[in-house]
């Protein structure tokens, strides 16, 4: 009998995870990527001997790497060289006091009570409840199929709802663990992560400090992309076809299937299956028939969006952790600009990624590459903003902060900027809105059974796997999308 064959539109982390197991369980599987590199929003670039993650940065939740990993047959630990960081970041509040995370509690109990005596305590309290969120949300909400809606709203799925403490706000429920102004910020700003507002997000949200504090930060050498060319790699060699800078323009259905990819070459290609990494959103848009759903999508709530800028450094800044955050000392008014204006307050967070002195091959020696992330609204038709005005706020902030906290001459070192701005994730990725978080956001109406689901309702041979499908986006969701989107496919096809 022949195999099944299989088209995947894109080679991010989700579509070559899939692509693998797949492969492995006897089907033809070709990849079809528009741009000239594996990884997507998990890219790289290498420019005069600097290199930059283009996206992802931090490897958070590696139990999750390392439980996906081994449905692909693959030991995570022996896949790269990695480097648990001993300082998850360094946080900067905007009043000049500042915090070391690190999962040592000789680290935390010093700075934690100088901070708030007492603190300390509730610290470990808070974090222990954080990461029973975590187990308890992975196993029964995030690392599970939802086929029919009567699956979600088991009496057991509600009590776990409430369980993960889905009705409380996480900025009133860290309130409970902190009274000090800087503190409630510091285990909170990790929303952001995944797009949403600190001061929105569910109490479930405290899983991502508590993860970071439980579980640590981890750096591969070579940086995050490898990650991508690690699948890349065991995709091949698993017999998985791959076709660079192939753009998909439509998908052709007849009657309930999905029958033809068509590309914006003219080229045309059959399948049994097509699995969809690109935007879910994007993919609802432009390549399928417009319907109605397409329009819903459109009524959800998006994730935010973010500038970054690469810099090629002439000197090494050896001051910078491997990861830094900067908080604004306007904190609530800077969210305030990012998720209800859709746009940028002067004063922004920020965060950045200095991995030269955890890997030097990232930089020339004795010079350095640091990546500047700053969350910004995401395009919105009805409220347009000037990008490259915003761009320019942007970069003179974040470096009036930097003089600030004692980098003085930074700016006279840099050699090259290479900048990402909403547009160019929309125009590069097909990200819908520049939304890079998500890009469907996630709140608990837009998590499980109520996220966008991961095989089409009507065409019953088209599937989704990514960021904008259950359960989430972030390296280590986007490989449980992978597996779960396998799973059913596996289930449906077999
Ligand atoms: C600035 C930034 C910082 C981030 N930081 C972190 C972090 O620190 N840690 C973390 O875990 N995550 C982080 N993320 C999120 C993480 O990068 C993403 O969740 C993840 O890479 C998404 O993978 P994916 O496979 O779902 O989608 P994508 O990476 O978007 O892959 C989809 C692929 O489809 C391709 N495609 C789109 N349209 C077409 C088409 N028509 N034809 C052919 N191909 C097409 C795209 O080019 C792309 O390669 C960050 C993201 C950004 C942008």
């Amino acid at each position: 009998m022949s195999k099944k064959s299989v088209v995947i539109v894109g080679a991010g982390i989700a579509g070559m995870a899939t692509a693998i197991t797949l492969a492995k369980n006897g089907f033809d599987v070709t990849v079809y990527e528009k741009n000239s590199q594996s990884g997507g929003r998990c890219g790289q670039i290498n420019r005069d001997g600097h290199r930059f993650d283009i996206g992802a940065t931090i490897l958070l939740m590696p139990s999750i790497y390392r439980s996906v990993f081994e449905t692909l047959g693959l030991n995570f630990d022996e896949c790269f060289e990695l480097k648990d960081l001993s300082t998850i970041y360094k946080l900067y509040f905007g009043n000049g006091e500042q915090l070391i995370f690190s999962k040592d509690d000789a680290v935390m109990k010093p700075q934690l009570e100088a901070m708030e005596p007492g603190s300390f305590i509730r610290y470990k309290a808070y974090i222990r409840t954080g990461y029973s969120f975590f187990r308890d949300s992975y196993k029964n909400l995030l690392a599970r199929n939802f086929y029919h809606l009567f699956e979600f709203t088991t009496l057991a799925n509600v009590m776990m709802l409430i369980r993960l403490k889905t009705y409380l706000k996480h900025a009133t429920f860290i309130r409970r663990f902190f009274k000090n102004k800087n503190l409630p910020q510091a285990f909170t700003f990790q929303n952001i992560y995944v797009g949403q507002s600190p001061l929105k997000a569910p109490a479930l949200f405290s899983m991502l400090p508590a993860t970071e504090m439980t579980e640590g930060a981890l750096f591969p050498i070579g940086g995050m992309h490898q990650i991508a060319l690690k699948l890349e790699e065991v995709a091949k060699e698993a017999g998985v076809k791959f076709d660079f800078n192939k753009v998909a323009e439509k998908i052709e259905t007849n009657g309930r299937l999905a029958k033809t990819l068509i590309f914006s070459d003219g080229t045309a290609i059959k399948s049994d299956l097509i699995v969809v990494n690109a935007d879910l959103p994007y993919a609802y848009r432009n390549l399928l028939p417009d319907t109605k759903i397409s329009q819903r999508l459109d009524r959800k709530t998006y994730s935010c969006s973010a500038i970054v800028f690469h810099w090629g450094l002439s000197k090494a800044y050896s001051k910078f952790e491997h990861h830094s955050i900067f908080l604004s000392k306007e904190y609530r008014g800077s969210l305030d600009a990012i998720f209800e204006h859709q746009s940028l307050s002067e004063n922004p967070s920020f965060y950045i990624h200095a991995p030269v002195h955890t890997d030097p091959t990232a930089a020339p020696s004795g010079e350095d590459s640091v990546s500047v992330i700053v969350p910004i609204g995401h395009l919105n038709e009805k409220n347009p903003q000037d990008w490259e005005a915003l761009k320019n706020l942007a970069r003179t902030e974040v470096l009036n902060r930097l003089v600030m906290e004692g980098f003085t001459d930074l700016e006279d070192h840099i050699k090259f900027e290479i900048c990402y701005t909403p547009v160019a994730w929309k125009s590069i990725f097909n990200v819908s809105r520049g939304s890079v978080f998500g890009s469907i956001g996630h709140n608990i109406m837009q998590m499980g059974y109520f996220r966008p689901h991961n095989r089409h309702n009507h065409y019953r041979n088209l599937y989704f796997v990514g960021g904008s499908t259950h359960p989430g986006n972030g390296v280590p969701l986007v490989l449980l999308s992978a597996k779960l989107t396998s799973e059913r496919i596996l289930k449906e096809n077999s």
